[in-house]
């Protein structure tokens, strides 16, 4: 496995790939791997010749009040758990590389990225689309892999590449929990044992979901209602939205029917966590 960190050096590498007829799998990340990004890398090595990781904190897709700085990097250990999977090639550019100079042209995409992280982050994704679109000039992959743990994210690039043409499959991966339901994230780190053991309402909230839609429930409200009643009981846990909506167009519905998504945000202590879950209504 090869770490590179100059775009000059990396279009070369894959160059050379793509001249012997590779295919490339490509999975953007901001490090600080875990299982989830490892499943993304096992199913680019399943289904591509050429796998290559981007390791990436983008400063764009942070809000001004949000944990930029913070944000947990270990490059080492990145690359250790990236080449015991199989990746090849490993991206981590410097900041001066990605932004040499103030970046004026940004990717905005409209409505999907309006409604539930998009209402409590303003630029999130426009930073994303951005960061993601220079990535995929870069590394001009065949398929690229996004998590559903991030599901308004992995929507939004797939609007992206089709309004835009793109010639990359964007591939979706279910979300990898740990044992107890938890959604596995690079920001649980933050979480003090209390917080990790209130954080787990989240992920038995929309079990709760689950369970209700299976048992035939279509009231919207209904359903909401009980998730919120579960998750007010944590004090830790500040919920930030929670919706329920169509699980492509991602507006508003009246009633569960069809595929629906059901999305939250929580603040839990200090560290903003999401989850969310695809349920089918009858
Ligand atoms: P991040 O490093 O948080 O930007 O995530 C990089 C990629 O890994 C994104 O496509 C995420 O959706 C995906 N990812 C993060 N956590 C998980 C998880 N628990 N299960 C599946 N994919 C994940």
């Amino acid at each position: 496995m090869k770490i590179i960190t100059t775009i000059k050096e990396i279009r070369e590498a894959l160059k050379k790939e793509r001249k012997k007829s590779k295919t490339i799998g490509f999975i953007p990340t901001m490090g600080c791997l875990h299982e989830g990004h490892l499943a993304l890398m096992r199913r680019a090595r399943k289904d591509c010749d050429v796998v290559v990781v981007s390791i990436f904190v983008n400063p764009t897709q942070f809000g001004p009040s949000e944990d930029f700085e913070a944000y947990p990097r270990d490059l080492k250990k990145d690359a250790e758990m990236a080449e015991e999977v199989g990746v090849d090639y490993i991206f981590a550019p410097a900041i001066k590389e990605m932004y040499p100079r103030e970046c004026l042209t940004y990717v905005n995409i409209g409505k999907i990225t309006e409604v539930l992280c998009g209402a409590h982050r303003p630029s999130h994704f426009r930073g994303v689309a951005t960061v993601v679109s220079k990535l995929f000039n870069i590394v001009q992959p065949n398929f690229a892999y996004f998590g559903e743990k991030d599901y308004q994210q992995l929507m939004v690039i797939k609007r992206m590449a089709e309004d835009l043409n793109l010639d990359i499959r964007i591939v979706g991966i279910l979300t990898v929990r740990e044992e107890d339901g938890l959604a596995m994230s690079s920001r649980n780190k933050y979480l003090n044992p209390k917080e990790r053991k209130a954080a787990l309402v989240l992920s038995k909230s929309l079990k709760l979901a689950e369970r209700m839609v299976k048992n035939g429930e279509k009231n919207l409200k209904t359903v909401k209602e009980a998730m919120t009643k579960l998750i007010e009981k944590e004090p830790l846990v500040d919920l930030e939205y929670l919706a329920i909506c169509d699980s492509i167009s991602l507006k508003d519905l009246l009633e569960i029917k069809g595929k629906v998504l059901v999305a939250l945000a929580a603040k839990v202590g200090k560290t903003r966590l999401i989850d969310n879950i695809i349920l089918e209504g009858d």
